[in-house]
């Protein structure tokens, strides 16, 4: 796909950030290429436009760029998935671990009644673990999870064995 490769030329690599032996995928480089962020959206809006998604679930902070641009033109409401301390309202909270300690996902209770239909968008697939406590938010107040759908994966850290079968679209493989 054409429109695959242009997304893929966009993003860059940096070497030994935020650590010494890690290659950062940069999201950034795509949001400077409009043609390359559109076609981004637009190739998640035509998988997901006739799925009967009503809640688009984006994890901070990347998957606030790349969320809510789908969620209006699938006709879904937005969901902000935060750090902890971060949403104002009475909240729901999820564990997961890092490469070091653990970190907390919140959302805000009420955002997501039981039965709705939700996509969860972040920019990246690394092990999985963000996923999956995505994914143990929404289920925890009766969601159906449909799909998992991020920019990036880093196919090498099996993310996808994490997420117990949940399915996870991707538009590019990073090595
Ligand atoms: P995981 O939980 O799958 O190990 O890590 C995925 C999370 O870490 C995502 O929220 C993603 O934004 C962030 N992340 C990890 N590595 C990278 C990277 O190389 N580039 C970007 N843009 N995000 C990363």
């Amino acid at each position: 796909d054409r429109r695959l490769s242009r997304i893929a030329s966009t993003i860059r690599v940096i070497h030994d950030f935020p650590k010494p032996g890690i290659k950062f995928q940069d999201i950034t480089t795509l949001l400077l290429d409009p043609e390359a962020f559109r076609h981004t959206i637009d190739m998640f809006v035509e998988r997901y436009k006739d799925k009967k998604i009503s809640v688009v679930a984006g994890v901070e902070a990347r998957g606030f760029i790349f969320g809510p641009p789908i969620s209006l033109a699938i006709g879904a409401k937005f969901v902000p998935l935060r750090k902890p301390k971060k949403l104002p309202g009475e909240v729901i909270a999820e564990e997961y671990s890092l490469e070091y300690g653990t970190g907390i996902m919140e959302m805000h209770v009420g955002a997501v009644h039981p039965g709705e239909r939700a996509l969860v968008i972040d920019d990246l697939v690394a092990t999985g673990g963000t996923l999956a406590a995505a994914i143990r938010l929404l289920e925890r107040v009766g969601a159906e999870v449909v799909e998992c759908a991020c920019v990036i994966e880093l196919p090498e850290l099996k993310g996808r064995e994490r997420l117990n079968g949940k399915p996870v679209f991707v538009l590019i493989e990073a090595d």
